[in-house]
């Protein structure tokens, strides 16, 4: 399968791996838009939140988003899901962004 996402996973492709486990990768997105910006990604590949069952799948990241958040003690943090082309979605693998840290973080 040619999806980026897969290949980062079978390590084919480098990342800066910040967590793993047998279901779930999480690494340093390669264009940080806050000081800490993670890609969470389910090892079975889902295009998106769109697909069936995709909802397990997101309910595990925002769990291991948690487990991370807590492991770093971070303040406070933003997850976002963009779930579809229309709304910002590029990579056709289901992740979940984790963003926290100073003035650069997203507002929304
Ligand atoms: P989205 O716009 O929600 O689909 O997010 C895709 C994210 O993947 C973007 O923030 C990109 O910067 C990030 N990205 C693309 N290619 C890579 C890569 N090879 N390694 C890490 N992050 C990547
Ligand atoms: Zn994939």
């Amino acid at each position: 399968m040619s999806c980026l996402f897969c290949r980062i996973i079978r390590k084919e492709l480098g990342s800066e791996v910040a967590y793993e486990d047998e279901d779930t990768l999480a690494f340093k997105d390669i264009h940080p838009r806050a000081p800490v910006h993670l890609l969470l990604v389910p090892k079975v590949h889902f295009n998106s939140l769109k697909d069936d069952k995709a909802e397990e799948a997101a309910k595990e990241l925002m769990a291991v988003a948690k487990k991370i958040a807590q492991e770093r003690n971070l303040a406070g943090y933003k997850l976002v899901f963009n779930v579809g082309r229309e709304a910002g979605q590029t990579i056709e693998h289901l992740h979940l962004h984790l963003l926290s840290g100073g003035p650069s973080e997203l507002t929304i």
